[in-house]
């Protein structure tokens, strides 16, 4: 695991990324998308709380969910807007 525990903002974005619940554009490296599998967003979920931070505990419920919802809420819904733009959006989403 190539991520830094005790940070928040990493850990969350490890999560969700390394299960699939979002990836980033391939066209588009700052664009991240939701992908919209509930499976993998439950799955980014579980790992995101496994995770142990270097002092020894796990990361307070509220503080995952509050960035869960942060990191969900702003990537583009199953497409990049970006390509959709372009019309070249290859993402699938199912
Ligand atoms: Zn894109």
């Amino acid at each position: 695991m190539s991520v830094d525990p005790d940070d928040l903002i990493a850990v969350v974005r490890y999560a969700l990324e390394s299960t699939r619940a979002t990836m980033a554009c391939p066209f588009h490296w700052d664009v991240m998308i939701r992908v919209g599998d509930d499976a993998a967003e439950s799955h980014a979920w579980a790992r995101a709380r496994n995770i142990i931070k270097s002092d020894g505990t796990k990361w307070k419920v509220e503080a995952l969910r509050e960035e869960f919802g942060q990191q969900l809420g702003k990537a583009a819904d199953g497409c990049c807007p970006q390509c959709e733009h372009a019309r070249a959006c290859g993402v699938k989403t199912s």
